[in-house]
Order: structure tokens, then sequence, then C-alpha cells
């Protein structure tokens, strides 16, 4: 199922103001997504993995130059061959939807019609605006409309959409959209909870600001099934 485009409002400095309205440079300082969907070039897979790791291995090495590295050290000069081999086949490979996870629905044979929750999903991800680590937890839930997925394709999912540049609100949207695709129910709920390290790391240099981003759909706006869901997500397990 393809995503809907949404147009976004956002509050910036206390004003509402709509995406259009603003620079790419208030966009990426303000951490505001523009689109549901990552956006990506309708030729985004016409070249092989090896031939952008060809073409990013090339650029970074430039970049290196640029701020004056000498690519010569034994040290550096592999850098731009790891960094491309990383990009393309780690930390970006969510990007390619060859490469989503493929998930099989099994049905719910003891009639189990409460709430599923898989809670602690540690991810990696990386800011779309700043290209440096943006981490944390995803917590998951859904009520089976008489279909249920094995509990690590919950995590495959979060790790799929993880694996590409990203800001948070998109993040967490995705996750909530496919689990609604994949599981054929609107009852899913995520939260993200997850540290940016452009906060932490630079400019701002909070260590201490944690982000926490949620989607709530179907029975999960009834305010019980939703209070139900966090008290699970703050239960301290017993292991
Ligand atoms: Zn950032």
């Amino acid at each position: 199922m393809k995503q809907k485009e949404i147009t976004l409002n956002t509050l910036v400095n206390g004003k509402n103001v709509s995406l259009s309205e603003l620079t790419a440079e208030e966009i990426g300082n303000n951490h505001i997504m523009t689109t549901i969907e990552t956006p990506m070039k309708s030729d985004a897979f016409a070249a092989s993995d090896e031939e952008k790791m060809k073409k990013i291995e090339f650029h970074f090495k430039e970049i290196m130059e640029t701020l004056g590295l000498d690519l010569k050290d034994d040290s550096l000069k592999g850098t731009p061959e790891r960094v491309a081999k990383m990009y393309v086949k780690e930390i970006f490979s969510g990007l390619n939807p060859a490469n989503k996870p493929k998930i099989a629905l099994f049905e719910n044979r003891y009639q189990y019609n409460q709430m599923l929750v898989e809670k602690d999903i540690t991810f990696y991800s990386n800011c779309e605006h700043h290209f440096v680590p943006i981490f944390g937890k995803a917590h998951l839930a859904y009520i089976s409309n008489g279909k249920v997925i094995g509990l690590s394709k919950l995590n495959r999912i979060v790790q799929y959409y993880a694996k590409r540049p990203q800001v948070q609100e998109r993040f967490t949207m995705q996750i909530a959209k496919e689990l609604q695709t994949v599981l054929e129910t609107e009852d899913v709920a995520v939260i993200i909870d997850a540290k940016h390290l452009c906060v932490s790391s630079r400019g701002i240099q909070d260590i201490n600001a944690a982000t926490i981003t949620s989607f709530y759909g179907g029975k999960f706006q009834d305010e019980n099934t939703k209070l139900e869901f966090l008290r699970y997500v703050e239960m301290k397990t017993q292991y």
C-alpha cells in the first residue's frame, strides 16, 4: 500500500506555520519532516549497490581531502571505502525496498484478542538533517484482527525503517503505517524514545534531552487502551 503524503503544519518558535513558508535551512534546523515517505528520486535504484559504493567512496575521499586529511596515511586510506560500504550495506540499507523484511502472517488460533506489546526494541538510525546518529528504544503494540506476526518481525520492521536517514516523526509514522498494513488493522501503537546526537554532541549540546514521539491508531485512541499500553511500557520487567 502506498502511503499518503501528508501536508503538515508545524510549530516553529511557538508559531503555527505551513511548511511551504519555510526555507530548507529552517526545516533542517527545526528537524521538521515534509512527508511520511522518505523523499526518494525516481531513479533511486537504477544503479547497483556496487556502483553506488564506488561513487560514494570517490566523493567521501573528496570530502576528507577537502577537510585537509592526508589519505596517504595508513589509518585513513581505507576510510572512504569503509564508509561507502557501511552506507549502502548497513546503515542506509533500509532505503532499498528489496531489503524490506518479508512478513508472514499467521492465523490467530488461540483467539487472543488482547493487546500484544513488544517493548524496548533498540534501534540505531541517523538524522537526515545532519547525518549523525539517532538511537533509542521503540515500543510497539497491536490488537489482533485475527492475524498475528512473529515477534522478531516487529523488531525487523523497526530495524528496516531505522536504516535510513530519518526524522523521528517520520520513523514513527512509517513503522505505524507498516504495522497497520501488514496486520490489516488500524489498532496499532508506536512510541519512539530517542536520543539525537545532533542535539547532544553539537548545536545546543544538551546531553540529557530525549525526544518522544507516538502514534495511536484505532482502538489505541481510546484513553483506557492507550493507558494500558503506557503502563506496560513503564512496567519493570522481572528478569
Ligand atoms: Zn539532526
